[in-house]
């Protein structure tokens, strides 16, 4: 019998535990996690693989660290950006918990630096963006880079390994409910796990699994929006003016045809585009490392659409056009920005005769044209001229469009203030997998919050 089961070693469900240490010393916690300890895990691809093995448990997302682990780690340090904290609580609360998660990766090892915070270059640079219809959105960040953010993370493992109980390669299978109170937990390995109050944190990768559960067991949840598009790829000089200042920007735009948001999303200045593995749907991401640079730079966009009733599947929605793309790939499809428009797909002569090579060798040259729906392959080509007004060079036709982007932001469960699920009590949900969430300083602070909700 435990007072407090976590779901998932994500940084949600590692600030949990972090928290509940803290303020509840003497109490019994338990943390299951499917993937590998930070020191196990392994991506085959990452390691040089051509193609990617699909494994059952992909290593880029599951293991201690969650998703975030091999990523570059940027902190976004703003309310704004990376999650829907402000729905449940005050602003300066939100604030308050990203600034107290943020101390807490320093104190694990983060670098000091922040970049964007020089009001007058953001405002200069606010100012151009507005010229073009783009709104620039104030978000310092604080970058570990990847070889780093393993580190912080192999830091915390190690200060919670004696102070809790850590299961790996284990996943949660059930969730144990009676008269509308949370009781425990089944495993995959068939033991049964009891306890007071239970968290579930198990990020995107667990949201199809989450849903499920929650549905048996009738709780709420709403349609999110889902987020659809490509990672571009450019030449990382086309983008230096604005990420040498501001190292990340978020750049917001609506489309003049659709009317629907487009934004940039996880930048990475000389870094590298990687493909990631949901339930076997390869889909396509970025990273950057502290200290190995490429010449490129790449960033998403991506177009939001919300659907309303009687729709209520944008997960499944989303999954169809990624898998749509591995079909015609055999994985990622890459396409110059300049064949798109001419009606016709890439091909290897064609990309090698190009000012740019892909960082991400595996991707296959073809016709996104055939994959992404026109409402929003229209949204995210107007949306490359928008932004070649403030970075020109974006819409050469050399710029690389991969296939396809896609945030699986679930359903959004129903919560309280303090996350707990409305209909059953003492059963929590946080991170991006319970939908509140989209990045990695907005997942860690609904950590620290459910944690003080449980203890005090
Ligand atoms: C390549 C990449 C780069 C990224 N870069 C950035 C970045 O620079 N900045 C940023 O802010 N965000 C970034 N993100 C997003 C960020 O990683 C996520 O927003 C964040 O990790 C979400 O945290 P979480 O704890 O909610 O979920 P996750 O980090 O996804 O962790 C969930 C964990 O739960 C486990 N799990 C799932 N189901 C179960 C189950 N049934 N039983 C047990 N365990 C389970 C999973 O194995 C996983 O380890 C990146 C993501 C990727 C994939």
């Amino acid at each position: 019998m435990y007072n407090v089961a976590i779901v998932g070693a994500g940084p949600a469900g590692i600030f949990t535990a972090l928290e509940i240490v803290k303020l509840r010393p003497e109490w019994k916690v338990i943390l299951i996690e499917k993937g590998l300890r930070i020191e196990d895990r392994k991506c085959l691809l990452r390691e040089g693989a051509k193609k990617c093995p699909t494994c059952k448990k992909c290593g880029l997302l599951c293991g201690w660290g969650g998703a975030g682990a091999f990523s570059d780690g940027k902190l976004t340090l703003t309310p704004d950006v990376g999650g829907h904290l402000t729905e449940y609580m005050e602003r300066e609360k939100v604030e308050e918990l990203i600034k107290y998660a943020d101390d807490l990766y320093i104190q694990h090892g983060a670098t000091d630096e922040v970049f964007g915070t020089d009001r007058k270059v953001f405002s200069e640079l606010e100012r151009q963006a507005t010229l073009a219809e783009l709104k620039l959105i104030y978000s310092p960040v604080r970058h570990l880079g990847t070889e780093r953010s393993l580190s912080v993370l192999k830091s915390m493992q190690d200060y919670l390994d004696d102070k809790i109980t850590i299961l790996n390669n284990v996943a949660a299978k059930n969730i144990i409910v009676e008269c509308e109170q949370v009781k425990g937990l089944v495993l995959d390995n068939g033991e049964t796990i009891y306890a007071e109050s239970i968290v579930i944190a198990p990020g995107r990768e667990g949201a199809d699994w989450l849903t499920q559960e929650f549905a048996k067991n009738k709780i709420g949840m709403v349609n999110n929006a889902v987020d659809i598009g490509v990672r571009v790829e450019l030449p990382a000089p086309v983008f230096a003016p604005i990420t040498e200042k501001l190292y990340e920007s978020k750049l917001v735009y609506y489309s003049p045809t659709f009317g629907d948001e487009v934004r940039t999303f996880c930048m990475n200045p000389n870094g590298e585009v990687v493909q990631e593995n949901y339930n076997g749907i390869a889909t396509v991401n970025g990273h950057s490392y502290a200290n190995i640079k490429t010449p490129n730079t790449n960033f998403a966009l991506l177009v939001s659409k919300k659907f309303t009733e009687p729709f209520k599947e944008p997960i499944a929605y989303g999954q169809h056009i990624a898998r749509l793309a591995n079909m015609l790939a055999g994985g990622i499809l890459v396409q110059r920005f300049g064949d798109l428009l001419d009606g016709r797909r890439s091909t290897p002569d064609r990309i090698k005769s190009s000012t740019i090579q892909p960082t991400l060798k595996c991707a296959t040259p073809g016709d996104l044209s055939l994959v992404i729906p026109y409402r929003q392959m229209q949204s995210i080509i107007e949306m490359l001229y928008a932004l070649d007004k403030i970075a020109p060079g974006t819409a050469s036709r050399y710029t690389l469009l991969y296939g396809i982007e896609v945030k699986f932001y679930s359903a959004r469960v129903k919560l309280t203030k303090n996350f707990e699920t409305e209909g059953v009590k003492n059963l929590y949900t946080i991170g991006d997998g319970a939908g509140i969430t989209r990045g990695l300083i907005q997942a860690s602070a609904s950590g620290v919050h459910v944690a003080r909700a449980i203890c005090l």
